[in-house]
């Protein structure tokens, strides 16, 4: 391991979560060599809600690995329940993924995560160092990355390669030293989650609560189809700044208190510890790449700003850095350094295929912390099926979730 001082890599991908472990497969498999390392020794936990949509299933299919997914212990979804807060509750069926009989699933990070890292172990053009932890990057005269220094083994290594990607997370190490500025607390989700079990009345729908307990956040439960649901809140950092409370009080308060939850939760027994860790939003358009860098996943802040889904994204956008350096390698063989100019294409995938939905959901985001607004648009849906199916085709396609920006359908929201 120590002598690849000398190895001048395709690509080094700090991070083997779904984004680096997307991203070195893709690149892999296009005959390019790779670098990933990980700080953490994998099978390894990640705080999640844990719930994989449809985007995260093409991708998994892509890379032969849906099947290896489904073995896992899953829960199906079929649709959302959402929950005002005046109290009324109403269940939106979500359209069916792509081949097969459900929208989605829940499954434990460690499993989800897991699957793609045991892939990536399979790839003979992957080198892989768990327990490796990025200190810094490594600069040219010019000020491009050339590649990594981290600790290993107790002991410091540098890495060099053509390309470094940063799929490290919120947080992100690689964005910091390259310059970046940290995702302002407006556009980041703080998110508490832990895992009950016996909780009543769970079936095959994700649940979403917008009530008093947590609004401007919402607090979900997901079946996670092992008797346990995996329950959090969602809420942005500038908010929680100014709750005196701590976020698992308010989970815990909302569980205890809701009429929705209460009796739900009489019997149900928390499993382990409620963990938190940051969201950062597709809302903040953060630079994607630089000379000899880029950035994907958490570290792009590429969560959807409304569901706070982020698997799917993370692993699209790998991929989408993963043909961006394909390509930057094939147009110019001889570059050493893969500068901003080479590494374009990924801008612009992740502009034209990640951001619209995004820009639609920050609306959604919006929308939706006004209290008036969600008893409103809960309350007639639950009441009205012509309401109800203005909103299954909102789930279903692109065209209708733009209604979000039309002044009429706020207009229709308020007529009875
Ligand atoms: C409470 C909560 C609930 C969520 N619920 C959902 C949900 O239900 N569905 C959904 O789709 N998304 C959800 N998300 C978002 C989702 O977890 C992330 O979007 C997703 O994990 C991003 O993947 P990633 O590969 O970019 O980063 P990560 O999965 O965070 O992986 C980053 C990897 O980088 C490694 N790393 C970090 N720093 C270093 C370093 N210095 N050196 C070496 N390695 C390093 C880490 O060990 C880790 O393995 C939730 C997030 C939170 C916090």
């Amino acid at each position: 391991m120590n002598k690849k001082d000398d190895v001048l890599f395709d690509a080094i991908i700090v991070g083997a979560g779904p984004s680096g472990s997307s991203c070195a497969l893709f690149l892999a498999r296009a005959g390019r060599r790779v670098l990933l390392v990980d700080k953490a020794k994998f099978p390894r936990e990640k705080i999640c809600g844990d719930a994989v949509s449809g985007k995260s299933i093409g991708i998994l299919r892509e890379l032969k690995l849906l099947r290896e997914l489904q073995a896992q212990v899953h829960s199906k979804i079929v649709g959302v329940l959402m929950g005002a807060p005046c109290n009324k509750q109403v269940i939106v069926p979500f359209p069916k993924a792509d081949g097969l009989d459900c929208a989605g699933y829940c499954l434990r990070r460690i499993q989800s995560d897991n699957v793609m890292f045991d892939a990536v172990q399979r790839e003979k053009n992957i080198t892989l160092m768990q327990q490796f932890l990025l200190k810094e990057l490594l600069f040219d005269e010019k000020g491009a990355v050339r590649g990594i220094v981290g600790e290993y083994e107790g002991k410091e290594e540098k890495h060099y390669a053509k390309v470094v990607v940063g799929a490290d997370g919120a947080g992100s190490a690689v964005a910091r030293k390259a310059g970046l500025p940290p995702v302002p607390a407006e556009h980041l989700y703080m998110g508490v989650r832990g895992y009950w079990r016996g909780v009543e009345g769970l079936g095959e729908n994700i649940e979403l609560f917008f009530i008093d307990e947590v609004l401007p956040g919402y607090l979900w439960v997901f079946p996670m189809g092992d008797g346990t649901a995996n329950v959090g809140l969602g809420i942005l950092a500038q908010d929680m700044k100014k709750r005196k409370l701590h976020p698992n009080k308010i989970l815990l308060n909302a569980i205890e208190n809701s009429p929705m939850l209460k009796k739900r939760f009489a019997n149900a027994k928390l499993e382990g510890n409620i963990g938190a860790w940051t969201i950062p939003l597709g809302s903040y358009k953060r630079k994607l790449c630089g000379e000899g860098w880029l950035l994907a996943g958490d570290a792009a802040s590429l969560v959807d700003p409304f569901s706070g889904e982020g698997f799917g994204n993370a692993a699209a956008s790998g991929k989408f850095c993963a043909l961006a350096i394909d390509l930057a390698i094939a147009q110019n063989a001889d570059a050493k350094v893969l500068e901003k100019k080479m590494l374009l294409q990924y801008d612009k995938d992740v502009r034209e295929k990640l951001y619209p939905e995004m820009d639609i959901s920050y609306k959604l985001q919006r929308a939706t912390r006004i209290k008036f607004f969600l008893n409103h648009f809960i309350s007639k849906a639950a009441d009205k099926s012509e309401f109800r199916q203005v909103l299954i085709n909102m789930l279903a396609n692109d065209e209708d979730k733009k209604k979000v920006e039309d002044p009429l359908f706020y207009l229709k929201l308020l007529l009875p």
